[in-house]
């Protein structure tokens, strides 16, 4: 027997660490400085949080997401799992633990398909947390149907010269380069006619239009950009994998970074749950406590089970995604996983909210930015209704229909099929009457 939900006592002292390290060192961060975490380190700011990048990097736990070759500690999903589950509390801990979406996805599929060169250039400078990366694939008029991109790369002697428009590429105004997803072949399926280039994002001709901000935030803050590709020249050697491997690649990076995004939600989500037990416990109403009222009591069960229910199966997830070192195997549950995360965080949070009362509502309290986060979960890599039917097709693909008329466990023939087998002790009994 093989199952076991403990973390060893070893790792367990390393998990507390962060534990307490991220709730006294790493969450002021986010008061201090919100929404800089993609914007490079200068200044007080260097001075600041450089000391915590090294203090992390001392206890080993720098870019755990990655292998030693890599100068990670190749902790696998399993282990990674529970020390996201700590870094989701806080927008800054990814970045002070060097494992920050949409980095690590980067990361990886440059560490999987990159050249030498390209290592060199991109993959080490990204992986010492020096400079950051963009990957730029959803266009206007379309994210969730790629196949639907009109951004054009052409070949110009030992060029590509890229056309075109891309949406929500999110860091570009920050990031030192883009990995652009365009169509190279336009007269075979998308499938085979699209790639990868490696850009550096002061490329002429790179145009960031407008960055755009999610709702709370202030219009100086918004990192979403709309970038139009105008004419932009690459080499040959910008080509990241090789030609028409696209998709291939897209799957490798978004499998990856979406049972991230549900590691750190975990952590978001206990602290809506943690918010919640605190204020019932504490607040007083028509006699008695809130926690004492059955309604309330009934939010935190819910959440409770909710939370529990999600924790497990991405953990499972994470365990899978170890034992078959393939993220092609475990897309359905990848998926599934995907499809949940929006839902657990929506429903912990605005119950958390609920139970705060007007407090709950204002800016002094973070339960509309969860709530708003659990929106984003429902779009980023995905609509969550594109992973129901990915879920779904997997989930098919182990059935086979019945030419019957009658469903397999139509109970009237399989009565008669039992009263046959067990024909010998059912005239028995007769015959005892
Ligand atoms: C915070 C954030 C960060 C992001 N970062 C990046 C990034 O860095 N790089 C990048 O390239 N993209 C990024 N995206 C874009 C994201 O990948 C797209 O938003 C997503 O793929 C959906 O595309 P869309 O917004 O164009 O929606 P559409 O494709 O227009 O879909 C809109 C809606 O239509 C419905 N729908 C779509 N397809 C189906 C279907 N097959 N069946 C049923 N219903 C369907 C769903 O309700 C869906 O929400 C980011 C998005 C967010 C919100």
């Amino acid at each position: 027997m093989a199952w076991d939900f403990e973390t060893d006592a070893e790792y367990q002292q390393v998990l507390d660490w962060a534990d307490d390290f991220v709730r006294d060192r790493v969450e002021p961060l986010d008061l201090v400085w919100p929404h800089q975490q993609f914007t490079p380190l200068e200044g007080k700011r260097r001075e600041a949080i450089t000391p915590l990048k090294d203090e992390v990097r001392q206890r080993g736990l720098w870019a755990t997401h990655l292998g030693p070759e890599l100068g990670g500690q190749g902790y696998g999903q399993l282990k990674l799992a529970l020390l996201n589950e700590i870094l989701g509390r806080s927008q800054w801990a990814p970045i002070v633990f060097g494992c920050q979406a949409p980095d690590t996805g980067n990361a990886e599929i440059i560490a999987h398909y990159g050249t030498d060169e390209q290592k060199q250039r991109y993959l080490r400078p990204l992986l010492d947390g020096e400079l950051f990366s963009c990957y730029s694939m959803t266009e206007p008029h379309a994210g969730a149907d790629p196949t639907l991109f009109t951004t054009r790369a052409v070949r110009d002697g030992d060029d590509w010269v890229i056309n075109g428009w891309k949406f929500f590429s999110s860091n570009a105004a920050t990031a030192s380069f883009l990995i652009v997803m365009v169509v190279t072949n336009p007269d075979v399926s998308a499938y085979q006619g699209m790639s990868m280039f490696l850009v550096p994002t002061d490329t002429p001709g790179v145009k960031i239009v407008r960055n755009v901000g999610l709702y709370g935030e202030r219009d100086d803050e918004g990192s979403h950009a709309l970038i139009h590709y105008d004419n932009v020249r690459v080499p040959n050697e910008a080509l990241l994998g090789g030609e028409g491997q696209a998709f291939v690649i897209a799957q490798t990076r978004l499998g990856g970074g979406r049972i991230h995004h549900a590691m750190r939600t975990i952590g978001l989500a206990r602290k809506a749950l943690d918010m919640m037990c605190e204020r019932a416990l504490s607040r007083e109403t028509q006699g008695s406590r809130l926690s004492d009222k059955q309604f309330v009591q009934g939010y935190i069960a819910d959440s409770y089970a909710q939370l529990l229910q999600f924790r497990l199966m991405v953990l499972y997830t994470a365990w899978e995604i170890d034992k078959y070192n393939d993220y092609k195997k475990v897309r359905k549950d990848i998926a599934a996983v995907k499809v949940v995360m929006p839902t657990v965080l929506h429903d912990i949070a605005w119950r958390a909210m609920q139970v705060h009362g007007a407090l709950g509502v204002t800016n002094e309290m973070p339960f509309l930015g969860m709530v708003t986060g659990a929106a984003v979960m429902g779009l980023a890599d995905g609509p969550t209704e594109v992973h129901k039917t990915t879920v779904a097709r997997q989930v098919l693909r182990d059935y086979e229909p019945t030419d019957d008329t009658w469903p397999t466990e139509w109970i009237p023939r399989k009565r008669e099929a039992a009263r046959a087998r067990f024909a010998d002790y059912l005239e028995a009994e007769v015959g005892n009457l």
